[in-house]
């Protein structure tokens, strides 16, 4: 963290040099006043994108219609946006084009929160135009400026407000509360893309139920998710959960569709199994099935999605499943589907890879070795059985 800042006051110094002003804001001053380490550094500058350019030997392009630049920088990377001043907002949306700033303030009055306003210079100083720092000692996360306005601006600050609660554990200062109440709905118009990066951030956040609660308290959770039940389980849910049990939970209890969300394929399908699981497993309990074709981790999270329902615990079962199944792919079953076309005269071709079910399912618990002379013999008998009834 030292180094990144080191390198972070090396930008800053080279800024200034070439004479510009230059400050880290954001995140970084706000969690090192809380004595907390960040991930990422991101630095304010009366510079223009192409004069940060111009200093740089590495600078991507991540965001320059809206003026900002990555630095990169011994393997670091720094966000670098020019100052801005208010600019035209549409819908309720980040602004389509912006205005670039001289002025610090300018700058500073356009941000979301007062504990994110906060900038340090290169030695080391803070500025802090709108009180930041008693809000960050208070814990509050207070808009600046009428909180209203600001949000009716853009939207998706109301559930930034959230996602810092859910990181910080802070409290909704007072109007900003009334404002998330009375502006809740136009979080409609924000795309649901930046919607799930932030939630993505606050569900496995560690004060996600702080947050949840909050939503429900300013009737924010029914316009994020268009619905409540589940996020009133989740809010009083005696442990923290990731975002793939949460939105299984919703899927669950208040229908949500995940497929009507954008989340990347892999995390739809986590939440589609878990999902599955839970209907599967909600009465009769995991079976090494189960743990088998879903893995423990999937069978984990339908438990916690079982439990909040009331269901019983079964973690220690699917451990103990886990832990004996003898094999985890189906590659490994010592007899394939070919083995029993050839060692008997099977005259119902689909009896054939149901006759594989059921001796997969026989080695899974252990009622068979996963032996091939063994796995025909029970091939034998199964297809008996089958064949009889046709
Ligand atoms: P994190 O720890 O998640 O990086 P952060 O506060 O740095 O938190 P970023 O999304 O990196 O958040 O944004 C950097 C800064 O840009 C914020 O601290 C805030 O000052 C400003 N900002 C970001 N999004 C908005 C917004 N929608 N409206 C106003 N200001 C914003
Ligand atoms: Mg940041």
């Amino acid at each position: 963290m030292k180094k990144q800042q080191n390198t972070g006051e090396k930008i800053l110094r080279r800024l200034e040099k070439a004479g510009h002003e230059a400050y880290f804001v954001g995140g970084f001053v706000r969690d090192f006043l809380m004595g907390r380490s960040t991930k990422d550094i991101d630095i304010t500058t009366s510079a223009r994108p192409e004069e940060v350019k111009e200093l740089f030997s590495r600078v991507k392009e991540t965001g320059a219609a809206f003026g900002t630049l990555t630095v990169l920088e011994d393997g670091f990377a720094f966000e670098v946006t020019t100052f801005r001043s208010e600019a035209r907002y549409d819908n309720h949306r980040h602004p389509e084009e912006i205005t670039f700033s001289d002025s610090l303030a300018a700058d500073l009055a356009r941000r979301d929160f007062t504990i994110n306003q906060l900038v340090m210079d290169q030695s080391g100083r803070i500025l802090d135009h709108h009180g930041g720092r008693k809000d960050l000692e208070k814990g509050l996360i207070r808009a600046i400026g009428d909180a209203e306005e600001r949000f009716e601006e853009d939207a998706l600050r109301m559930l930034r407000a959230f996602r810092f609660q859910a990181e910080l554990g802070f409290s909704l200062e007072e109007s900003t509360a009334r404002a998330l109440h009375a502006k809740g709905r136009l979080i409609a118009a924000i795309s649901i893309e930046r919607v799930q990066d932030e939630l993505l951030k606050l569900l496995p956040a560690p004060r996600a139920r702080l947050a949840l609660r909050s939503m429900l308290d300013v009737s924010f959770a029914a316009s994020l998710f268009g619905s409540v039940e589940g996020v009133r389980i989740l809010a009083a849910s005696p442990h923290a959960f990731d975002a793939v049990t949460a939105f299984a939970l919703m899927a669950v209890v208040d229908g949500l569709d995940i497929e009507t969300w954008r989340f990347s394929k892999a995390f739809t399908k986590q939440v589609e199994t878990v999902r599955k699981l839970h209907e599967a497993t909600r009465d009769g309990g995991f079976t090494p099935l189960h743990v088998f074709e879903t893995g423990k981790r999937a069978c984990e999270r339908a438990d916690r999605v079982n439990r909040l329902l009331g269901g019983a615990d079964q973690r220690e079962r699917i451990r103990a499943i886990d832990e004996r199944l003898p094999i985890r792919k189906r590659e490994e079953m010592a007899l394939k589907g070919g083995d029993i076309a050839q060692a008997f005269k099977v005259k119902d071709k689909k009896h054939i890879g149901t006759t594989h079910e059921e001796l997969l399912r026989a080695v899974l618990e252990g009622r068979v070795e996963n032996d091939k002379e063994a796995l025909l013999r029970e091939a034998a008998r199964i297809l008996e059985t089958k064949e009889d009834t046709d």
